[in-house]
């Protein structure tokens, strides 16, 4: 598609948005699917969450997800007709302009599912596709730990790592429109291979939640889940303590070349994997701190991400505001 299509498929999408309007917002997760209504100021009118299933296939996963849809429409005490858009938020890799989900990881079987096309004819209404981390930094840069920032790097922690970058106050999309995947920056090239991907020695492979529990399992310790990895290293667990220490030293390392890389103010931690909080943050601001470049070093605060489990539908409205305010600077 050459750059003249894109703007003029942008165009065409958007002809009928009133860029303020409340948004019916959307989030297709592996283990969730979350709907609610979010005005222009992030405000959140109703939030309804149930289990995904993706397992049963797309088509009777997106019939849930409309019916949660309308719904979190009924619930959120806004008239039907001032709902003026629909955003959809989820893990890529997707194709946005198209509305395409093309073969997202944690959705086994789902592929090339037109998922915009869809929701337009249960919602007549325009709708924007966007990767659910990229929605994510944009709510975060909106109405977030993010507000007012210029230079910010957004890090999900969560079953994968995901991530977006705001650069000079504005979402970086990349050239397919599927870029700022920081969960895949390589800290050991002949490292773990990375599910999400197919490489070796990613960020993903070591720090996500799914990581972490492997790698505790690996030495030994009974646990289901990072959340119980991370308890036992608050506790001082020897061997809990050392998969930890292993999950920081890789966080360390991937945020440190992150931050040479843009050098942000702010860098925004959220997902799952982040309520450990200090346990993960406290080590990791020291590590980047000494690592990265002089004025990197100096530039950048690393802190929690403040939206919480609301993230995936503000993100799903912010990325319907970010491309009409997009289209209106004519790009
Ligand atoms: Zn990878």
């Amino acid at each position: 598609m050459s750059a003249t299509d894109v703007k003029a498929a942008a165009a065409d999408g958007g002809a009928e948005l009133e860029p303020r309007s409340p948004v019916l917002a959307l989030d297709i997760g592996g283990t969730k699917l979350a709907a609610g209504v979010v005005d222009a100021g992030g405000h959140v009118h109703s939030f309804l969450v149930v289990p995904s299933e993706a397992a049963r296939g797309p088509e009777p996963v997106l019939e849930r997800l409309w019916e949660l849809g309308r719904e979190a429409m009924a619930e959120s005490g806004i008239a039907p007709a001032e709902i003026g858009a629909v955003g959809i938020g989820c893990g890529g890799p997707l194709d946005p302009e198209r509305g395409i989900l093309l073969a997202p990881p944690h959705l086994p079987g789902w592929r090339d599912v037109p998922v915009s096309a869809l929701a337009e004819q249960a919602f007549e209404r325009p709708v924007t596709l966007e990767n659910d981390a990229t929605a994510g930094a944009a709510a975060e840069h909106r109405y977030g730990a993010g507000a007012g920032v210029r230079h910010m790097v957004y890090l999900t922690i969560s079953t994968g790592v995901g991530g977006g970058v705001v650069v000079d106050g504005r979402l970086y999309r990349g050239a397919m429109e599927n870029g700022g995947e920081l969960g895949h920056v390589t800290v050991d090239w002949h490292g773990r291979p990375c599910r999400g991907c197919g490489r070796r020695g990613c960020l993903e492979a070591y720090v996500s939640g799914t990581s972490i529990a492997e790698r505790a399992r690996e030495a030994g310790l009974d646990v289901r889940s990072a959340e119980q990895v991370a308890a036992a290293a608050a506790v001082g667990e020897p061997v809990a303590s050392e998969v930890w220490a292993g999950t920081v030293e890789a966080l360390g390392c991937g945020l440190t070349s992150i931050v040479n890389l843009f050098e942000p103010e702010l860098v925004v931690i959220g997902g799952g994997v982040s309520r450990a909080g200090e346990l993960l943050l406290g080590p990791v601001r020291e590590r980047v701190s000494a690592g990265a470049m002089g004025p990197a070093a100096r530039a950048v605060e690393i802190v929690s991400a403040a939206l919480g489990d609301q993230v995936g539908v503000v993100g799903a409205a912010a990325i319907v505001y970010d491309r009409a305010e997009s289209r209106g600077r004519g790009s």
